[in-house]
């Protein structure tokens, strides 16, 4: 689903486009319209699900278009780690670009200037405060902390949360806060002590669950770095005395699978596509000799990454690398059924570079990066974290304030 279609402020789509996210994954799909109704929510998503966005742009959305909240604190978000609310920030900082939003981290082991600027910022109330428990405490018991009216409570990583300790401290910090408010929960598990915090903190909430599986071990998966006009020279490159006798190449567009079935025929490959402009009986007839062994090439859309029950697929292609991690592991997984080892491949532009690195996340791996044959030409470096940024300027940190009538 196109993040246009979630009837966000234009300044949230204008930095959702500079992020360089396109469309949103299935833990954003399912939780943002719940968050944007003013529902409580419990969540189990992991990291690489891209979970942090799903709570983050409905609730800046939300603070931009709601009343405006001077000098309070209008959305806390606890988080078990220095290291996750730096992390947060940062994105909220990406997030925020565009707005005149203002945020602050508030976490442990910086020194004394920091806790002198974290508390300037804390009393005079920042639009979302991003804190680790115990800091927040510790500011909180001084009683300069603006909590009256908040809105929005976050808890991330609530089960890390509650295995460190700090049950207490949570329970502490939402004593400050309204009743009245709208509280987000997300973990990664959900064994019973969540739950009953949750039945503490939430009211009426939605549950989101996503399952995410994992693609198997046994799958050689490697990544080509490289360019868009190398793809179609590297698919044919890498056919070329292929020791595969079953291939199937993943398209996400239409337009790629005929331009790239066309090009491959043309070079003399025993190649065929299949996508939804066929007719059902066209699809199957190909899909047959497909199975059958006699079509040793199939070039497809994403209609065929989940579902396809053809257990001797030696190699998959992802000619673009997919949009969400689950189809990453559902198109990967057409190979290695069974007992059969398979090989997967994965072609990265620059602008894909993200997407891969967050399907790594996702999967709990990296997939190594093969070399590209020279006679290609040469190839992008692999820098995910560098494309579709804010092209380094940094913006102000807090003590900004919300314009009329954004
Ligand atoms: P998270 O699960 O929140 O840790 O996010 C994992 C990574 O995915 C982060 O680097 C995000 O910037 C990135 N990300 C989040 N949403 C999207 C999206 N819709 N499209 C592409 N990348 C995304």
């Amino acid at each position: 689903m196109k993040f246009s279609e979630f009837n966000f402020h234009e300044n949230i789509l204008e930095s959702i486009a500079a992020s360089g996210y396109e469309d949103a994954t299935p833990v954003q799909e399912q939780v943002m319209p719940i968050i944007m109704a003013g529902k409580d929510v419990i969540a189990s998503a992991q990291t690489g699900t891209g979970k942090t966005a799903a709570f983050l742009l409905p609730l800046l959305n939300n603070l931009l278009t709601g009343e405006s909240n001077d000098h309070h604190i209008s959305a806390l978000i606890i988080v078990p780690t220095r290291e996750l609310a730096i992390q947060i920030s940062t994105h909220l900082d990406g997030l925020t670009y565009f707005t005149s939003l203002s945020s602050i981290a508030v976490y442990g082991g910086g020194d004394g200037q920091n806790f002198v600027q974290e508390k300037q910022a804390l009393s005079k109330g920042a639009d979302i405060v991003v804190s680790t428990p115990g800091k927040l405490i510790a500011h909180i018991n001084m009683g300069y902390v603006k909590l009256k009216q908040l809105q929005y409570l976050v808890l991330d990583e609530a089960d890390r949360m509650l295995d460190m300790g700090f049950h207490d401290d949570i329970m502490r910090i939402i004593s400050n806060l309204p009743e009245k408010r709208q509280t987000l929960l997300f973990s990664a598990t959900m064994p019973p002590k969540i739950r009953t915090l949750a039945q503490k903190i939430l009211k009426n909430p939605e549950e989101i669950n996503i399952a995410i599986s994992k693609p198997p071990e046994k799958i050689n998966q490697q990544a080509f770095i490289i360019y868009e006009p190398q793809k179609i020279p590297l698919v044919k490159h890498l056919l070329k005395d292929s020791p595969f006798k079953s291939i199937l190449i993943f398209c996400s567009k239409k337009q790629n699978v005929k331009q790239l079935t066309r090009d491959l025929k043309r070079a003399g490959f025993n190649a065929e596509e299949i996508h939804s402009d066929l007719e059902q009986l066209q699809r199957e007839e190909v899909l047959r000799s497909f199975a059958n062994k006699r079509l040793p090439i199939l070039v497809a859309t994403d209609i065929l990454s989940r579902g396809i029950d053809i257990d001797h697929i030696e190699l998959v292609i992802n000619f673009d690398v997919p949009h969400d991690g689950e189809d990453y592991v559902h198109r990967i997984g057409r190979t290695a059924r069974a007992e059969t080892d398979g090989t997967a491949y994965t072609f990265v532009t620059e602008k894909e570079q993200r997407r891969l690195a967050m399907i790594e996340r996702l999967i709990g791996r990296e997939v190594p990066k093969a070399s590209v044959p020279p006679e290609l030409g040469p190839v992008p470096s692999y820098n995910p974290g560098g494309s579709g940024g804010h092209g380094g300027k940094k913006k102000k940190f807090f003590h900004k304030k919300r314009k009329a009538g954004q």
